[in-house]
């Protein structure tokens, strides 16, 4: 059932003033649930609650914190009928994404289960002492990752459980043994409620201290940034707009003790056109593109919103191509009034640059908070000198640039800001003769893909979700798959402890039959 009410710990409470609703793009009507935003006290008090609960789930076994993420999977599952109803009234998704996404969401909670399960992840390096060392004797030290402290979650418009309240950063955060405040995003409260009551639940059952998670709603910056700002939170993860991300990272590094703010953020997952390939196969190509471009109403931090190409008739038809095939695919809803209007301001802004030429918009009747997918094309030489074009337009939009030749092509790439991913698209034989272009959109991105689309992530622990600046805050992390658990932790060395008062991690008889690095080789042995 949706109360309205915030979680703070495992308890319901609606002590501020201030209430929102969220909204049905499909229907354009507002849902029915009054949700309170968070008061100040509310958040004093999960902060409290989250910093005395950090003293007793740091410590909580490998073993049970794997119980408690597999409880959580069971108790959104269990939501069923009544989550994948909130779900599709909050965003106008339809009913197949709201599934997949779930899935999704459990599958990204039973792997960070079978991580800690496991118990390896701690990166447990020992040397041992060797005493009778000259000049100076050889202490035994003994190292391993340990949790942050509690840490604040923020999640965004376009994916209301895979990268919201149960999503990729709580988990990940959970594993790592921190405790999680969630800032609520304000157009998917109800979903965000559901999960937390499942989050609650699974904490209660499995035996969690109470303020392991809190839920706070808002409709506004002020609850996230008074949650920043407070001296008992570690971290902060962030998925959403450049704007908003940029915002936070400065307020965590303006405080006494700055902490890291892992933010993702906007991509225009730029797309590297080759001539051999525009040639063979651009008509293929472009069908692929322009279902790519309009996956989601465009509504992916994955959406490739660039195309870069070398002028030539190859080109021309690949742009016609796609042009004429972006415009048979029916608009779909976007997730609020306000992400359309950004859409439709952004785009505004791009196509009234100078050089910025439309070559294909819907022009149909539309129903109301549909999007009209449009495909711009630009000279190398205009695009490279406006940084205006540059950025990213949230919503079924790209532009195809067309290079003069692969010099060009070559500093357009490197003048780019950080991306997500790029996208190479060559036959095999012309790819070495673009060797510059490749190596420059290498230093750019966090994921190179290869004659394919960006959209569509795999989870899975070879995969990188984040990209040199402005794409993360820091390009050494990912978003996506187990290695998103060392955000929230940090190497901690013991020197000359006794082995009884050592973490089981590091105890010479290995009781968890880990791996570790024990004296620079790779063992599960006992010492
Ligand atoms: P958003 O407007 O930045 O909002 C995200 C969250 O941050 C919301 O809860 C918002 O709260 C809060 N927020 C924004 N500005 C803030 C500020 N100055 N101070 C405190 N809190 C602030 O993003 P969105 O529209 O929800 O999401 C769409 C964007 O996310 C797109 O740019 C997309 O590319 C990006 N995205 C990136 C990834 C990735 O993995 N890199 C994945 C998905 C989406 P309020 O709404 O209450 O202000």
């Amino acid at each position: 059932m949706i109360t309205g009410k915030n979680y703070i710990g495992n308890q319901l409470s609606a002590a501020g003033n201030t209430t929102y609703t969220t909204y049905n793009p499909k229907l354009n009507i507002e849902n029915e649930h009054t949700f309170f935003e968070a008061s100040e006290e509310e958040i004093e008090k999960a902060v409290c609650l989250a910093s005395e609960a950090f003293k007793t789930f740091k410590k909580i076994s490998g073993a049970k914190k794997a119980a408690f993420l597999n409880t959580i999977a069971d108790e959104i599952l269990a939501l069923d009928h009544l989550l994948i109803q909130t779900y599709i009234s909050e965003t106008g998704l339809p009913e197949g994404r709201a599934k997949g996404e779930r899935g999704r969401t459990i599958g990204q909670l039973r792997t960070f289960a079978d991580l800690v399960a496991k118990g390896s992840w701690v990166e447990a390096t020992i040397d041992t002492a060797d005493l009778d060392r000259t000049p100076i004797p050889k202490q035994d030290i003994r190292k391993m990752l340990v949790p942050l402290g509690p840490v604040v979650v923020f999640g965004a418009s376009n994916f209301p459980l895979a990268y919201a309240t149960a999503g990729g950063d709580t988990a990940a955060a959970f594993a790592a043994g921190c405790p999680v405040i969630i800032k609520s995003h304000p157009m998917h409260a109800g979903t965000g409620e559901l999960v937390a009551s499942a989050i609650n639940k699974a904490a209660q059952k499995t035996g969690m201290p109470n303020g392991v998670f809190s839920n706070l709603n808002s409709a506004g910056i002020e609850v996230g940034v008074q949650l920043v700002k407070h001296p008992k939170i570690k971290a902060v993860g962030f998925t959403g707009s450049i704007r908003g991300g940029r915002a936070l990272f400065d307020l965590a590094s303006q405080r006494p003790e700055p902490i890291p703010v892992f933010a993702e953020m906007g991509s225009i997952n730029p797309v590297i056109l080759l001539p051999e390939a525009a040639k063979n196969k651009g008509e293929t190509i472009a069908k692929t593109y322009a279902a790519s471009i309009t996956l989601g109403s465009g509504q992916f931090c994955t959406n490739p919103g660039l195309i870069i190409g070398i002028k030539g008739e190859a080109l021309d038809h690949f742009i016609s191509v796609l042009s004429n095939e972006i415009v048979k695919i029916e608009p779909s809803c976007m997730l609020h009034p306000n992400i359309i209007g950004n859409y439709e301001r952004n785009k505004t802004n791009a196509l009234q640059q100078s050089g910025v030429n439309i070559t294909a918009e819907y022009d149909g009747d539309v129903p109301v908070n549909h999007a009209r997918q449009t495909i711009t094309k630009v000279e190398g030489k205009t695009f490279f000198k406006n940084t205006n074009l540059h950025q990213e337009v949230f919503g079924p939009f790209s532009m195809v640039v067309q290079c003069e030749n692969v010099r060009e092509m070559e500093s357009i790439v490197s003048n780019l800001e950080g991306q997500l991913t790029g996208t190479v698209i060559a036959e095999n034989e012309e790819v070495s003769e673009y060797n510059a272009v490749i190596e420059a959109i290498q230093n750019r991105v966090g994921r190179i893909i290869f004659n394919g689309v960006p959209t569509g992530v795999e989870v899975c622990p070879a995969m990188q979700h984040g990209g040199p600046y402005p794409a993360s805050t820091d390009s050494r992390f990912t978003a996506v798959g187990i290695h998103a658990i060392k955000r929230w932790v940090r190497p901690f060395s013991y020197q000359s402890w006794p082995d009884n008062l050592l973490p089981e991690e590091l105890r010479n008889e290995n009781p968890l039959g880990i791996s570790r690095l024990v004296n620079g080789v790779q063992t599960k042995e006992p010492i």
